[in-house]
């Protein structure tokens, strides 16, 4: 039974889940970041403890490990490792996107799907949370790799999966091309066709409109929520971004509709700075058509850009930073040089990009920041809804899908900010979005019982 309204009971059990959880430093940040600011609801509401519920949460229901051997051009053999970290059912299937990158272990799987539940709740569309992925790194590898590696992948996964079991999507590394393979092997093997399986399929059998853009117009829709709050709007607003995948991309896509000026993108190599704003047409070609590296971009562009390597883009003066790569890329240091620029707005477009001392720093300062699971549960929301157009057998046009996901951002968004203000850290968003989740997955985990 855990309290956590003393500073001793959350260090004993973070020390708990670090030993019984060893080398995941990425889930304990996670798990950490979220259990330090339950204080206050577990203060007024003892039955969360009593039910062992915070122990549960921190606990997936189950952990798959497979192997994944496949061959490539050459005819050489490759061994990799899956991952599906099925973390939360409460609320529905398991849901979250699958990530094929060199770094992915067991923790960082365990991480993404912890924040996953939480993110899932907070769209208040009845979906679980989980998450998965391999060590295979997709760079460089031809199409017909690709799709042997996820044929391979697919022929472990797809008896723990299904369209009210466990639902995987894409996230860095796995996109269309990917969930295409993924679900082509799935159908095969069970001749069944399940739409509801996967979501981010091609629009044109069984994936929504408006899919790959979700997670970066929802991040955009989320922190102009956040500016009017402080009576200021997007018009005019320079912005700098990092990464170039698909959150980027269409980040900065919303940024330019809505009158701001996006700055940078970036990539392993370093970062594009381009003074006119970046021609996300331009940006499209190089990372999407051609899945080639930002430099180009630079080069192609002319007077206006340049390519900065090695360099962060955190040290670009502009008035909203949008963190839009991979877990822990904007630091302390990163946080002063943002402070020092004037930044007024920072969210997350990725999962946990900002480090926790980076957090606090900003939010000393007044800044506003958006917590990952608020600010980027576009894209999930936007599965959920491919899941219901799958369910129900219809697609809906891309106006009506944009428009459901202006209202989940908004609602996500007054959510938080109610939730802050209720347990006394008015204008916090991550306690507001670890409150407003943590009270959603509990009530439902309280009703059906220890298990
Ligand atoms: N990978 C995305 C995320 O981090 C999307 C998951 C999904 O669509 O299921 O939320």
């Amino acid at each position: 039974m855990t309290r956590l309204d003393t500073k001793d009971s959350l260090a004993s059990l973070l020390a708990e889940i670090e030993y019984r959880n060893p080398a995941q430093p990425e889930f304990h940040q996670a798990a950490h970041e979220v259990l330090e600011t339950l204080g206050p609801v577990l203060a007024v509401r003892p039955e969360y403890a009593e039910a062992g519920l915070i122990e549960r949460l921190c606990e997936p229901e189950r952990q798959i490990i497979f192997r994944v051997p496949w061959q490539d051009d050459r005819g050489r053999v490759h061994v990799n490792r899956g991952f599906r970290v099925e973390f939360n059912s409460a609320l529905g299937p398991y849901k979250g996107g699958l990530r094929f990158h060199p770094s992915v272990n067991l923790g960082i799987i365990k991480f993404l799907g912890f924040e996953q539940v939480f993110k899932n709740a907070l769209t208040g569309l009845g979906i679980g949370g989980g998450k998965g992925g391999s060590d295979f790194d997709p760079h460089g590898r031809s199409d017909a790799e690709v799709m042997r590696f996820c044929q391979s992948f697919m022929t472990e996964l797809y008896r723990h999966i299904g369209e009210h079991t466990d639902v995987p999507a894409g996230d860095i590394g796995v996109g269309t091309r990917e969930v295409g393979y993924l679900f082509g092997q799935y159908r095969r093997i069970t001749n069944r066709w399940e739409a509801g399986v996967l979501t981010g399929k091609g629009p044109h059998w069984g994936g929504s409109l408006i899919r790959p853009e979700a997670t970066g117009y929802g991040n955009v829709l989320f922190t102009e929520a956040m500016l009017r709050e402080r009576g200021e709007d997007l018009e005019g607003q320079t912005a700098i971004v990092s990464g170039s995948g698909n959150v980027a991309i269409y980040t900065i896509e919303k940024l330019l509709a809505l009158g701001a000026n996006p700055l940078t993108c970036s990539d392993s190599g370093g970062y594009v700075i381009d003074e006119k704003g970046i021609d996300v047409g331009l940006l499209k070609q190089v990372k999407e058509v051609e899945r080639g590296r930002i430099s180009q971009y630079a080069e192609r562009r002319g007077s206006s850009a340049r390519f900065v390597p090695d360099g962060r883009v955190w040290e670009v003066p502009a008035d909203i930073a949008l963190p839009s790569a991979t877990q822990n890329e904007l630091d302390e240091k990163d946080a002063v040089t943002l402070i020092r620029n004037g930044v007024k707005a920072v969210s997350e477009g990725a999962n946990m990009p900002t480090t926790p001392e980076a957090v606090h720093l900003l939010q000393q300062a007044g800044v506003a920041f958006g917590p990952g699971k608020a600010a980027n549960a576009g894209g999930v929301a936007v599965s959920a809804l491919e899941m219901a157009q799958n369910h129900s057998r219809t697609s809906w046009t891309a106006t009506q899908v944009e428009r459901e996901l202006a209202l989940i951002m908004c609602d996500i968004h007054t959510t938080c900010h109610e939730t802050a203000e209720r347990y006394g850290a008015s204008g916090d968003y991550v306690t507001g979005a670890n409150i407003a989740a943590f009270e959603r997955v509990a009530d439902a985990m309280l009703a059906q019982g220890v298990i």
